[in-house]
């Protein structure tokens, strides 16, 4: 590789040329040969750089109403084809198979722009994505036909929804199960289908201002239902259907939210995925629980690239604002270093500029990823549920029993030589297959949601902070303030990082992910084999170092004898999933180089500016791969000292200790022990001004210690990589303008 291989790290490289554009993310995130996302994603550009730059930049966000301006957005969303993309071809739709990469796609792009419009649109998509995911065929058919956009000259009403689930406090939130909005039987004649009274209130609806329908999760109140269920509610539905004022947010002002109420009666089939009738007991066949995490699991993943694309979108505001902030000065005359450079003369900004650019590629192909492998689980999905079905498996003990099987045959083809004939047979398993990318996926959508809103909301401030006193202003270019703050909603909603790092504390436990992970870091030292300037070798001694104290964290104790590892304990599961981010990211973004590598050349656009480009983002990866050592590098050394007990000055410390007298003694012996020795207790007790005697490794955590050491020269390298890509900010060719307006 060009700038890559071993061989082509020398002192003078090729540099960035311009930035990237989109030939070269086509290639990154893998559609390059997907024609129908290529035209879709210029359709939803000019969407966001049109009608949404101008509505902000007119300060559209200045306002909590939804008024009619905003309103004139959802057409250009369902003319552009952003609407429609969520159905499936005979539906109406005009995309078939999967729509994860779709919709992350869209996302992306509105959210370049703004957060709120990017919101608004993939609420339409979450309030029906219940019942997509768990329907009855007859609630699909007829939701999914009433919300896709008519065609031009086809007469009738376009239905938008709107997604229920968060209650006023003190209900719902984050712990999901406590529902107080309730379902009861209103009627039931002798030989009818019930009529059911669905009662929710709702807080922080999106899209409520015109919602025509809205999924809302419920739970029984009447002992003629059984446990909790999602219903869909109809604007004209008999009783209230209140949609409440609008919340008065600091964020997403390009979306309707509010608080509404609800008291309607609802014939029984509205019950999502439907119900049977058992001694007189309506039993919904879905609990919310179950809709809801059919539906975030998926929908997460779209939430995080929302921040990638802020961050990737900061990129170029900040360079122009970098390299003109003195131009008209006396002292900056045309020409000149100040004029042509200005503060990018300064090392700091062009290399916190860099981190910003890595965290978000990072980012973005950890979103990507995820996005992508959902559309390959999402098939194999319904072949397991047919495969279960011919089978004549029922239940969730004869279903778990015949899953647990084929999660043994995984961990024993992970066991074999990737390649190998015995593997592929294996693999070739549809029920295998599923297990394997299954537990990618519960590990990856969390992951994405986590680590790229979370962290990305820190990156956005940097990025804010480059553009001094005009990134907190509403005329930076970029709407970079705007943005800061609307990361941290992409952080909360759908769930907050708690959620994603309780469920992560789980899947990143499963044995068969684990057994991938450990793959990973063999695969990570042969990419750092070929290609060692991209920081793939640090990669792997960091994964190496987490998946060690993972496995410490749950075979130890605390110093008082607790377990450390258990669902409970938030202080030690919590921060490993944080770090599990940190890896995840910056892994996706090597592979990632690794195929535009491979494929950039045979794009004649790509491959002209390749060798550069790929030497920046090989730069770009290391330093990202050098700081998520770092963060896991001290988190796991948090965890695997930081709950052992300090010794003290007192009998147990002593005993590591040496005694003034009975070292004089030993130097007799052992000529100059005294100099090495520093834990000297004095004849009269005194010892050294410090906390304690130093604590030395306990049980097997020599072999941390070893690791991290290990880890910290694995930086090798990092801090040069990180000066060419700063470096190569500073000679990157912008457009004169930016495409959309401040
Ligand atoms: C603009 C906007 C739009 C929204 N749109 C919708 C929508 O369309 N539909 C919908 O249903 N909801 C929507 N929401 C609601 C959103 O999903 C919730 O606000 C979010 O899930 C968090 O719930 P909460 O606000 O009740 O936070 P809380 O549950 O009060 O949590 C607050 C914080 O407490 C801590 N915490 C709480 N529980 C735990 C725990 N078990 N372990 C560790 N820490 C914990 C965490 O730090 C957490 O971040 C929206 C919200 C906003 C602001």
């Amino acid at each position: 590789m060009v700038g890559m291989s071993a061989t082509a790290v020398r002192p003078k490289l090729e540099s960035l040329r311009t930035l990237p554009g989109d030939d070269v993310r086509q290639i990154l995130w893998r559609f390059t040969d997907r024609y129908d996302l290529q035209m879709l994603v210029q359709s939803a550009r000019s969407v966001a750089r049109g009608p949404v730059a101008r509505l902000v930049a007119d300060g559209g966000r200045n306002s909590h109403e939804w008024t009619p301006r905003k309103n004139e957005l959802l057409e250009a969303f369902d003319k552009s084809g952003i609407t429609g993309a969520f159905m499936d071809l005979e539906h109406g739709g005009f995309i078939g198979g999967p729509k994860n990469l779709v919709l992350a796609l869209i996302a992306f792009e509105l959210a370049w722009v703004d957060g709120g419009a990017a919101t608004a649109s993939l609420a339409g998509d979450l309030a029906l994505a219940p019942i997509h995911e768990r329907g009855t065929p007859e609630q699909v058919e007829h939701y999914m036909k009433l919300a896709c956009p008519p065609l031009p000259g086809e007469e009738r009403k376009h239905w938008r929804g709107a997604f229920c689930l968060t209650e006023p406090i003190p209900y719902v939130g984050v712990d999901t199960g406590m529902l107080n909005g309730k379902l009861r039987v209103a009627e039931w004649k002798d030989g009818e289908e019930p009529v059911l009274q669905a009662e929710k209130r709702g807080r922080f609806i999106t899209n409520i201002a015109y919602a025509n329908f809205v999924t809302a999760a419920v739970d029984s109140g009447d002992e003629r239902i059984k446990g909790s269920c999602m219903v869909i509610l109809e604007e004209t539905d008999p009783g209230t259907f209140d949609r409440g004022t609008p919340t008065k947010k600091l964020v997403h002002q390009i979306s309707s939210t509010g608080d509404p109420i609800f008291n309607l009666r609802i014939p029984a089939s509205r019950i999502i995925g439907g119900y049977t009738v058992k001694d007189g007991i309506i039993v919904p066949n879905y609990s919310h629980g179950e809709v809801i995490e059919s539906v975030f699991r998926r929908t997460r993943v779209t939430v995080g690239l929302m921040t990638s694309a802020h961050l990737l979108s900061a990129i170029e505001p900040v360079i122009r604002y970098q390299r003109g902030r003195f131009r008209g000065a006396e002292t900056a005359t045309p020409g000149s270093v100040r004029y042509q450079f200005g503060l990018q003369q300064r090392e700091d900004a062009l290399q916190r500029l860099a981190d910003v650019w890595a965290a978000g590629e990072a980012s973005a192909s950890l979103g990507f990823a995820a996005a992508r492998l959902f559309d390959v689980v999402d098939p194999l999905e319904r072949e397991r549920d047919e495969i279960l079905r011919q089978r004549g498996i029922t239940g969730g003990r004869a279903t778990m029993k015949i899953m647990r099987a084929a999660e043994q045959v995984a961990l024993e083809l992970l066991e074999l030589e990737p390649g190998s004939e015995l593997r592929a047979q294996l693999e070739s398993d549809p029920l295998v297959r599923y297990v394997m990318l299954d537990s990618e996926a519960n590990v990856l959508c969390p992951a994405t949601k986590l680590w790229n809103t979370g962290v990305g909301v820190n990156y956005m401030r940097e990025a804010v902070s480059l553009m001094g006193g005009y990134g907190i202003t509403e005329d930076c270019p970029g709407f970079l303030a705007n943005k800061w703050m609307d990361a941290q909603l992409e952080a909360t909603y759908e769930g907050p990082e708690c959620v994603q790092r309780r469920q992560l504390s789980v899947t990143m436990t499963n044995p068969v992910f684990l057994a991938q992970f450990r793959q990973w870091i063999k695969e990570m030292r042969q990419v750092a084999s070929t290609h060692p300037g991209t920081g793939a070798c640090t990669m792997a001694t960091a994964m190496m170092l987490w998946l060690w104290t993972l496995d410490h964290a749950q075979h130890s104790t605390d110093a008082d004898g607790a377990k450390l590892y258990h669902g409970a304990r938030q202080g030690v599961t919590f921060p490993l999933a944080d770090a599990l981010g940190w890896l995840l990211a910056a892994r996706q973004f090597i592979l990632d180089v690794l195929e535009l590598e491979k494929c950039g050349p045979e794009n004649p656009s790509v491959a002209e500016g390749l060798p550069g480009l790929l030497q920046f983002y090989a730069d770009l990866c290391h330093l990202q791969s050098a700081r998520a050592s770092g963060e896991v590098g001290r988190i796991c050394a948090e965890i695997v000292f930081g709950f052992n007990r300090h010794p003290a000055w007192d009998e147990e410390g002593y005993k590591s200790c040496y005694i003034a007298d009975d070292l004089d003694s030993l130097e007799g012996l052992i000529p100059g022990i005294a100099a090495c020795a520093t834990e000297v207790i004095g004849a009269d007790g005194s010892h050294p001004a410090k906390a304690g005697p130093c604590a030395s490794c306990r049980g097997n955590a020599a072999q941390f210690q070893a690791l991290r050491t290990k880890l910290d020269t694995c930086l090798t390298g990092a801090r040069l990589a990180k000066d060419r890509a700063a470096e190569a900010i500073s000679k990157v060719m912008i457009p004169e303008a930016l495409d959309y307006p401040a």
